[in-house]
């Protein structure tokens, strides 16, 4: 059994919930507290994916990188996405300017690592009406982007497709 390791940016505006992806992904856990993120902080995390080349599991080390870049005030710095063979990029289903600034997110990404692959989090599920998820995910698709392999609607709070996110971006990156 073999393992690789992959850098994996996660990215979106001030409070989206990044920190607290990573927390309920690698740690399992979510809390209310609001804990901003100071500096870089980078968090490895193991997942088994499928090689249909061989029939042996792999494992693929995550590399996780959180940044406090994205204040409300900084632009986050090209030199955080180098190196980079995916991202998870975020926005805030309750607050529409976040979900505005998802194209920005992915261009600046794309700009200095154009041959990554890119999932979208709408992120705080449980906040929304069950029925404007759909339509919200619909509008932020961003399926005409090549890297943009997936879209989902996720809750750090319960979970909701938080393995998702980060193995679906996994599964890509063998
Ligand atoms: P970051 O700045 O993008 O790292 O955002 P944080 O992870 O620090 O989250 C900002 C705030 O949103 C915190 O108070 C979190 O508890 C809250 N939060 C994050 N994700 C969710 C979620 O899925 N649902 C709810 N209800 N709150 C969330
Ligand atoms: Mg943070």
């Amino acid at each position: 059994m073999s393992i690789i390791s992959k850098k994996i940016c996660l990215i979106g505006d001030f409070g989206v919930g990044k920190t607290s992806l990573i927390r309920r992904f690698v740690e399992g856990q979510f809390s209310d507290q609001y804990l901003s993120t100071v500096g870089v902080k980078i968090s490895r995390k193991l997942v088994n994916v499928t090689d249909n080349l061989s029939p042996d599991k792999q494992q693929l080390q995550m590399i996780i990188w959180d940044i406090e870049g994205s204040n409300r005030f900084k632009a986050i710095a090209p030199s955080y996405f180098q190196g980079a063979k995916g991202a998870v990029i975020i926005g805030d289903m309750t607050v529409k300017d976040t979900l505005d600034h998802l194209l920005g997110h992915i261009q600046s990404f794309l700009a200095v690592s154009p041959k990554s692959n890119i999932v979208i989090a709408l992120n705080k599920s449980d906040l929304i009406e069950n029925e404007y998820l759909e339509s919200l995910r619909q509008f932020y698709k961003f399926s005409e982007i090549e890297p943009v392999i997936a879209t989902y609607i996720t809750s750090a709070k319960t979970g909701e497709n938080v393995g998702e996110i980060f193995e679906t971006l996994a599964q890509k990156l063998i």
